[in-house]
C-alpha cells in the first residue's frame, strides 16, 4: 500500500466519521483500528508507521484524556471566549432565553432529524370547535359590513359587538373552567382566519384578547384572587382588555419605556396607608384601548423607601387596572390609516393602586419583561399567520374568479402570461402562508412556546400577504381601486402596513430576531458556552466550557464534512425519511441545513459580537432559517393533507421558491461577508459546484394559475376556511357569483365564439349577439338563459362605487 493510498483510506474514513457525526470513541477506535490494519500488514515503511502514531497520540491523548484537554486548551480559550462575547443587557438576555426551539434547532444542527417534523399530529378540529367555526363565526362573518365598519360607523355595529362578546369571541384561550372556550390553537387560528378573510377590523378586535395580554398574562401568572376574578368576566366579555406596551418614547425598543410606578403608601378606596404603586404614563397605538374596561399596563417599578425590598430599581412591571380608576385618561382615538378597530392613546397621571394589581402580585414585580417575553411566542405564532392565511386565501379565491370573467382583447385575464404570474405567486403564496400557520399552531398544540419559529412565521406570513395582496390589487386593477360598499380589496390593503408594524416591526424582526436569536437559542452548544463563561465558580465554568466547547469542535467539522459532501452530491448523501415529490426537497433542506450550520458558527468565529451590529448579514442567514422552515411546512402540509396528486404543484413551488430564497440569502451573505477571501473559501465549502438553486418554472407557474382559474377540489382546498358567500350584493359574493355563471356558460360561450370568428355575431353588445345567436339557432334556449345570466353577473361583479359629491 503506497502513502498515498493510505491517506485517501484514513480521509475517506474521517470524512465518513464526521458526515455521520460520530462520537470521539467511535473516532478513536476507527483510526487506531485503522492505523493497527496497515502496521499488522506491514505495508507502509517503520518510519512513516511512527510518524502517523505520533500525530495520532499527540491529537487524540489530549482529546480523551479530560484533565489534560482542559489544562492545555480551555483554560486558555475561556477568557478569549469571554471577551468575544457582545455584552446583553438584562431584558435582552431575557428575550433570548424565552420560550422553546423545535424545528428550528434541527434546521440550525446541520443533521435535522425529520421524526420532530413529522411526528406531529396533522392539524385537526374538535366537534366542539367546527361546530363553532360553523356557529358563532359564520354568523359574525354574515353580519359583517366592512364598509359600513370603517366608512359609516368607524366602529363595529352593537350587534357584532354583542354577538363577539356573548358567544366568547374574547375567550377562545381561557380555560373552561373559568369560563373560556379554551380553544387549540389550531381552532383560534381557524377563528381569525376566518373573520380575517371577511373584515380585518373585526379580526383585529378579536385577535388582541387571545393574543399577548390581559388573558394569557393571568393564565400564565395572575393570582388565585386576579384569575378568580377577571378570567370568568373576560371570557363572557363583561371585560374589555387591552394591554399597553408601547410609549412615544419606546416603540420597537419598548424596554426603553420612561413610564414608572414608585411603590409608596396612599390613600386607596377610603382607607389610607395602604401599600400601593404611584404610577405616571404615557403609551400610544394601544388597540381596544378607546372601549376597554382593564388596562394591561407595563412600566418600570422603583422602590426608593424599599417598601417592597432591599432593590431599589425593580425593573420591568405588569399590573392590571380598571380603566375608570382616577387619573387615568383613555377614550380617545387613533385611526389606524381606515381601519375602524379601536385603537388608541392611554395616560396616567399620578394613578394610586394597591400593590396586589400588579400581574402575580408582589413576587412578580420587576417580572414584567421576562413574563411578556415568555408569553410572546404563543399570540405570535397565531395572530398574524391567521390573519395573513385570511387575507391570502381571500385574494387567491377572489382573484382567480376575477381574472377568469374579467375579459380584456377578448380574453380572459387570467389567461394572459403576465396576469398568469401574478395569479401564480397569489396562489403559491397563500399555500405556503397556510403551510406555516397550520404547522406553526400544531408546534403550539404539542406545547411548544416556538419564540424563534413566532417571529419567522410573524415576518414571513406578513411580508407574503403583503405580496398576494399587491398581486391581487393589480390583477383587479380600477375595481379594487375605488372605494365603496362593493370594494373587496381596499381594506386588507390598507391593514398591510399595521401587520407588518404590529408585534415586533418586520424590519426589527428580520435584522435582528430571527437569526440573533435563532443562533443562541437554536445551536446546540453556543448557549451552554455562554452559560459555562457566565459561571462564578471558575472550575465547575471550566468543566462546562471545556464540554461545549469541543462538542461544538466537533459539530463544526461535521457540518463543514456535510456542507461539501452534500454539495457534491446535490444534497443526494442525506437520507431524510421522506419518499415520493417531496424527497428531493427533504435532501436539498438538509444540505442548506449544514450550510447554515456551518456558515453560521464560522461566522461566530471571524466576527464574534461584531454580528449583533451586521444587522444585513444576521438578516440574511435568517432568510436562510426561515426559508428552510417554510419549505418543511410545505413538505409537513403536503405530507400530513395525504399526498394528494393535485397538490404536487403546490409542494412543487413552494419548496422551489423558499429554497430559492434561501439560496439568494447565502449568496448574498457570502458576497457581503466582512472579509471577501474568507467569503470566497466559505463559497467553495457550501457551494462547491456553484448555484443549484432555480425559482419556480413558467410550467409550474402555469399550473398554479390554472388551478385557481378554475373551480374545483384544489381551488376549494387552497381557499378552505374562509367566509364565502354567493350573495349577488356582496364584495365577494358578486365575483364568486358570476364565476360560476361564466363557468356554467362556458360551452354556450363557445358557441359564440365561433359565430364570432365566423362573422355571423360579431357585435361586442351582450345583449343583441345573445339574441342574434338564438334567432340564428346557433345556440339553444338553456343556453339562451345562461349567456343571459352570465353576462348580467359580470356586469355586476366589475361595477364600482360612485358618489354623489355631496355624500362625500
Ligand atoms: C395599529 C397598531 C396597533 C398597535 N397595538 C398595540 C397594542 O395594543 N399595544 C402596544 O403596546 N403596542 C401596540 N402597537 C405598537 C407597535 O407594537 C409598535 O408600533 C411597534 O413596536 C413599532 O414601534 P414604532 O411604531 O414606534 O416604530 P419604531 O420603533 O420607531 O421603528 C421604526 C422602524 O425602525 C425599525 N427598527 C427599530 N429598531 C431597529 C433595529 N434595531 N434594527 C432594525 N430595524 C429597527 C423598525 O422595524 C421600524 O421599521 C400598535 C401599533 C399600531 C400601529
Amino acid at each position: 500500500m503506497s502513502v498515498s493510498c493510505f491517506l485517501i483510506l484514513l480521509l475517506a474514513a474521517m470524512m465518513a466519521l464526521a458526515f455521520r457525526r460520530s462520537s470521539l470513541v467511535l473516532w478513536t477506535g476507527t483510526i487506531v483500528s485503522i492505523l493497527a490494519l496497515v502496521t499488522i500488514l506491514h505495508v507502509l515503511s517503520i518510519a512513516f508507521f511512527a510518524f502517523a502514531w505520533l500525530v495520532f497520540l499527540l491529537i487524540f491523548l489530549p482529546l480523551n484524556i479530560l484533565p489534560l484537554r482542559r489544562h492545555l486548551v480551555s483554560r486558555r480559550l475561556l477568557p478569549v471566549f469571554e471577551k468575544a462575547m457582545p455584552s446583553m443587557s438584562d431584558t435582552e438576555q431575557q428575550a433570548l432565553e424565552a420560550g422553546t426551539t423545535w424545528w428550528d434547532a434541527e434546521l440550525f444542527s446541520g443533521k435535522p432529524d425529520w421524526r420532530t417534523l413529522l411526528d406531529h399530529p396533522a392539524p385537526t378540529l374538535s366537534t366542539e370547535e367546527r361546530a363553532f367555526l360553523d356557529g358563532p363565526v359564520e354568523e359574525l362573518c354574515a353580519r359583517l359590513d366592512d364598509w359600513e365598519i370603517n366608512h359609516t360607523l368607524h366602529d363595529l355595529p352593537p350587534d357584532v359587538w354583542a354577538c363577539i362578546k356573548s358567544n366568547g369571541f374574547f375567550g377562545m384561550i381561557i380555560p373552561r373552567r373559568f369560563g373560556g372556550l379554551e380553544f387549540s390553537a389550531q381552532a383560534h387560528s381557524a377563528v381569525v382566519m376566518k373573520v380575517a378573510s371577511r373584515s380585518i377590523a373585526a379580526a383585529v378586535t378579536v385577535m388582541v384578547p387571545n393574543s399577548l395580554g390581559p388573558g394569557q398574562l393571568l393564565m400564565n401568572y395572575g393570582t388565585k384572587e386576579q384569575q378568580n376574578h377577571y378570567l370568568p368576566r373576560l371570557a363572557k366579555g363583561e371585560e374589555v382588555p387591552c394591554f399597553a406596551l408601547t410609549s412615544p418614547w419606546a416603540g420597537s425598543d419598548a424596554a426603553a419605556m420612561r413610564d414608572t410606578g414608585i411603590v409608596c403608601k396612599g390613600e386607596f378606596d377610603g382607607k389610607k396607608d395602604v401599600l400601593g404603586i404611584r404610577l405616571n404614563w404615557e403609551k400610544r397605538y394601544i388597540t381596544l384601548a378607546p372601549v376597554a374596561t382593564v388596562l394591561g399596563l407595563a412600566f418600570k417599578l422603583f422602590d426608593p423607601d424599599h417598601l417592597l425590598g432591599e432593590e431599589e430599581d425593580r425593573g420591568i412591571t405588569l399590573a392590571l387596572i380598571p380603566t375608570d380608576t382616577p387619573g387615568m385618561e383613555i377614550g380617545k382615538r387613533h385611526m389606524p390609516l381606515e381601519q375602524a378597530f379601536q385603537n388608541g392613546p392611554v395616560t396616567g397621571h399620578n394613578v394610586f393602586i394597591p400593590v396586589e394589581w400588579m400581574i402575580g402580585g408582589v413576587d412578580y414585580a420587576g417580572q414584567g419583561w421576562r413574563m411578556l417575553m415568555e408569553c410572546l411566542a404563543d399570540g405570535r405564532s397565531i395572530s398574524l399567520p391567521s390573519l395573513s392565511a385570511g387575507a391570502g386565501k381571500l385574494c387567491a379565491r377572489a382573484t382567480g374568479a376575477y381574472a377568469r370573467i374579467r375579459r380584456q382583447f377578448k380574453t380572459p385575464i387570467g389567461r394572459m402570461e403576465g396576469v398568469e404570474e401574478a395569479l401564480a405567486r397569489i396562489a403559491g403564496n397563500a399555500y405556503a402562508i397556510d403551510a406555516i400557520r397550520q404547522v406553526t399552531a400544531t408546534a403550539v398544540d404539542q406545547g411548544e412556546k416556538p419564540s424563534v419559529i413566532s417571529a419567522i412565521a410573524k415576518y414571513h406570513c406578513t411580508e407574503r400577504m403583503r405580496q398576494v395582496v399587491n398581486d391581487a390589487m393589480d390583477v383587479f386593477g380600477g375595481t379594487a381601486i375605488i372605494m365603496g360598499p362593493l370594494n373587496l380589496l381596499a381594506r386588507t390593503y390598507e391593514a398591510i402596513p399595521i401587520s407588518i408594524t404590529v408585534e415586533g416591526a418586520n424590519i426589527l424582526t428580520r435584522s435582528l430576531i430571527i437569526f440573533g436569536q435563532g443562533i443562541i437559542r437554536c445551536h446546540p452548544y453556543l448557549l451552554k458556552e455562554i452559560q459555562a463563561a457566565s459561571e462564578k465558580d471558575k472550575s465547575a465554568a471550566l468543566r462546562a466550557f471545556d464540554h461545549a466547547l469541543f462538542a461544538h469542535i466537533g459539530f463544526m467539522g461535521s457540518n463543514k464534512v456535510r456542507s461539501l459532501l452534500l454539495g457534491l452530491t446535490g444534497g443526494r448523501l442525506a437520507r431524510p425519511p421522506v419518499t415520493g415529490p417531496a424527497r428531493r426537497y427533504a435532501q436539498h433542506i438538509e444540505r442548506l441545513s449544514a450550510n447554515l450550520a456551518f456558515v453560521s458558527d464560522m461566522t461566530l468565529v471571524i466576527l464574534g459580537g461584531a454580528l449583533k451590529r451586521k444587522e444585513r448579514l444576521s438578516a440574511r442567514l435568517g432568510d436562510v432559517l426561515a426559508q428552510l422552515y417554510i419549505a418543511s411546512a410545505a413538505i409537513k402540509s403536503f405530507e400530513t393533507g395525504g399526498r394528494l396528486e393535485e397538490d404536487i404543484p403546490y409542494l412543487q413551488w413552494t419548496c422551489e421558491d423558499a429554497l430559492y430564497r434561501a439560496w439568494q440569502g447565502m449568496d448574498g451573505f457570502l458576497r457581503n461577508f466582512s472579509n471577501r477571501w474568507i467569503g470566497g473559501l466559505l463559497r467553495v465549502i457550501v457551494f462547491p459546484l456553484g448555484k443549484f438553486c432555480v425559482p419556480p418554472s413558467d410550467a409550474l407557474g402555469h399550473s398554479l394559475a390554472t388551478s385557481i382559474l378554475e373551480p374545483g377540489a384544489t381551488r376549494d382546498r387552497l381557499t378552505r376556511g374562509i367566509y364565502i358567500t354567493h350573495r349577488s350584493d356582496d364584495p365577494l359574493g358578486r365575483i364568486e357569483h358570476a364565476f360560476e355563471a361564466v363557468i356554467a356558460a362556458s360551452e354556450a360561450e363557445r358557441k359564440r365564439h365561433r359565430a364570432r370568428k365566423a362573422g355571423i355575431v360579431t357585435t361586442l353588445d351582450d345583449e343583441i349577439a345573445i339574441t342574434a345567436l338564438r334567432k340564428g339557432n346557433l345556440i339553444n334556449e338553456e343556453e339562451e338563459a345562461l349567456l343571459r345570466e352570465a353576462a348580467q353577473s359580470v356586469w355586476q361583479a366589475i361595477i364600482v362605487d360612485s358618489f354623489d359629491p355631496d355624500q362625500l
